[in-house]
């Protein structure tokens, strides 16, 4: 279990940016300890255990990268076609027809075919003509070592390939896979228990209440989870009531490596959730300056951290991407960064207020000159959740930022970045 001391937080009721909320949870955040080895298909979006050794040169031996005739550099036409005896035919994957190249002589030769002993230059097939006689015409100008991979010019032996905590993608996987291995050991996955609060949120697929509206946060929540490679223990839906709640969260402790909630944090009288999460635990900050999302609970529970997003889908979303995503891949043990925002052209105007930070839902299109072009969601509602579905990203305002004009160059990230 993440261990977190109780103070690690600024504490009390200040508002926090949105920044210094982030590295207070990523600095002091203990990544899991525990380890699992997993095989290879399954190893993809998990968290590297420990450093990749190289223990295959790639390629494994030189071999000819195109289709075409492979020579001996010394032989090579210098200002005249010449004419080449074509001898033995090699496949990618067979070594019959390996024997050295003897003088003028020019071994057909195809794509991933390892080069006979004497050459070290291919020319491509589109390049050469064959003769009446069946001989090869091999133009001058190429040179030495053209189309040739050269053994561990990709990755030497005994490198690391890949760091210890990577994150791994498909093309991390790739590596793995091509120094012959069929698993690798991971980090294990962040255990995460996730609930909504509110006496009028109802379960999907059973009866609601003409006054209740129907789960949507949750499911939201856990897919988002997942996509980061958390194990998702349901609470399901928790009344607005203190004691039950409290009860939830101390439980939930015991097991989790964080406990995360929507719903219930505002200021507002019908908001249990704070106070179940002070009669436990602590509470170390609570809002946070931005736009959507203002109130963002963190607390502590027999050391593991809590988290509680606001209610209001947009705002669940935004804070789950900006403040808790970054802090559960930091727990994940993941070498990991946000990748920089797109410099995209506003197409709308807009005020805010200053010393926050806010996110404009926004359309990207691609203007007549080039340039990507932000459109704003016609309605600024933090419950639309049609406005995350017609949008492909937020604009982020800064926090010293008081109004956006058309034409203004501003920084957005894309739904496909913060998820
Ligand atoms: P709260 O943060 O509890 O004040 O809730 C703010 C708004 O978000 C209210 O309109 C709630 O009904 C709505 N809301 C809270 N939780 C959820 C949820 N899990 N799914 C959909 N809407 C929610
Ligand atoms: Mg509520």
């Amino acid at each position: 279990m993440a261990q977190l001391s109780q103070d690690c937080f600024a504490s009390g009721a200040t508002i926090l940016s949105v920044e210094d909320a982030v590295a207070a949870i990523t600095a002091r955040f203990s990544p899991v300890h525990g380890t699992e080895t997993v095989p290879l298909e399954r190893a993809d979006g998990r968290v590297l255990a420990a450093d990749l050794v190289a223990s295959l040169e790639l390629p494994p031996f030189t071999n000819s990268a195109v289709d075409g005739y492979a020579v001996r550099g010394q032989d090579l036409p210098r200002e005249e076609p010449q004419l080449f005896r074509v001898a033995g035919r090699l496949q990618a994957g067979s070594s019959a027809g390996l024997r050295p190249v003897a003088p003028g002589q020019a071994v057909r030769i195809f794509t991933g075919a390892p080069l006979p002993e004497g050459a070290d230059t291919v020319f491509m097939q589109e390049d050469v003509r064959l003769d009446e006689a069946g001989r090869a015409v091999l133009p001058p100008g190429l040179k030495r070592g053209a189309n040739v991979r050269p053994a561990g010019e990709d990755i030497e032996a005994g490198r690391v390939v890949l760091p210890a905590n990577r994150w791994l993608r498909p093309q991390d996987v790739a590596v793995i896979a091509a120094t012959g291995l069929t698993e690798i050991a991971v980090r294990r996955r962040v255990r995460v228990a996730l609930f909504s609060n509110g006496d009028e949120i109802a379960e999907p697929g059973t009866a609601r209440r003409d006054t209740q509206v129907y789960d949507s946060n949750r499911i939201m929540l856990a897919a988002m989870l997942r996509r980061i490679g958390c194990t998702v223990t349901d609470l399901g839906i928790r009344r607005d009531d203190a004691a039950q709640i409290a009860g939830v969260l101390k439980d939930a402790a015991r097991s989790n490596d964080l406990i995360l909630s929507s719903g219930g944090v505002s200021t507002g009288e019908g908001d249990y959730v704070k106070g179940a999460v002070e009669s436990v635990g602590t509470l170390v900050f609570w809002r946070i300056a931005m736009k959507p999302g203002r109130p963002v609970a963190m607390g502590v529970i027999d050391g593991v951290p809590f988290i509680g997003l606001p209610g209001n889908p947009v705002a669940s979303f935004v804070t789950f991407a900006r403040i808790a995503r970054p802090a559960l891949l930091a727990l994940a043990g993941a070498e990991w960064r946000q990748p920089p925002p797109l410099r995209v052209r506003a197409l709308f105007a807009y005020r805010k207020k200053p010393a926050r930070r806010e996110y404009v839902r926004v359309h990207l299109r691609t203007g007549g000159d080039g340039v990507l072009e932000a459109a704003k969601f016609p309605r600024e509602g933090a419950g639309l959740l049609s406005s995350l579905i017609d949008t492909d990203g937020v604009v982020e305002l800064a926090e010293d930022a008081t109004r956006v004009e058309p034409g203004q160059i501003v920084d957005c990230f894309t739904y496909a970045s913060l998820l």
